[in-house]
């Protein structure tokens, strides 16, 4: 990695961290706790702390707006973020309108499952944007471990799995619009 990627993610990790600790704690203070079987599906998953997680369904995903958080991820490739849920370590957000709920679901509580390996939001943060910005969102391993586990958490209870067409992401048609 070259020294202004690692500059670059060194600005962002404060931005970010400090955006999603504020929308975990609204969502830990608004949210409902999993139900038994996703309590199931996310120690399976690998979560220690099952019982701090909240789920907030939303009409569209919060995104950050700081000028600087978007113009830098405005210059990756193929960059989205999981607009249909997304993961503020205990604190998940889900679009009301999202289908394959258990599949988005189980993605999310993959990445509070790293969040918790990597030693919490400010190391999970600084690898996760090291791998996006070496790597790219397809290859990424933490993107590429959610939804395997979610893959299989489906099999698992017999659900049907999204299309790959299912999985792209509305942000990315954000973020290029923006780019026009
Ligand atoms: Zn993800």
């Amino acid at each position: 990695m070259n020294h202004e990627t690692l500059e670059k993610i060194e600005q962002l990790i404060p931005l970010i961290v400090n955006w999603e600790e504020q929308w975990e704690k609204f969502i830990l203070q608004y949210g409902i706790p999993l139900s038994d079987e996703l309590k199931e599906d996310a120690a399976y998953i690998g979560v220690t702390h099952v019982d701090q997680v909240r789920l907030l369904q939303v009409p569209s995903i919060p995104m950050p707006t700081d000028p600087m958080i978007i113009n830098i991820f405005l210059t990756i490739e193929n960059y989205h973020l999981d607009a249909h849920a997304s993961c503020l370590r205990y604190g998940i957000f889900i679009r009301a309108d999202c289908s394959n709920i258990r599949f988005r679901i189980t993605h999310e509580l993959t990445h509070t499952a790293q969040c918790e390996q990597w030693g919490g939001p400010e190391p999970f943060c600084r690898e996760y944007l090291r791998q996006l910005f070496t790597l790219g969102y397809e290859e990424m391993p933490f993107e590429q471990e959610a939804n395997t586990f979610a893959h299989f958490t489906c099999i698992r209870r017999g659900e049907t799995l999204p299309k790959p067409d299912e999985l792209v992401n509305s942000v990315g048609n954000t973020m290029r619009t923006l780019r026009q």
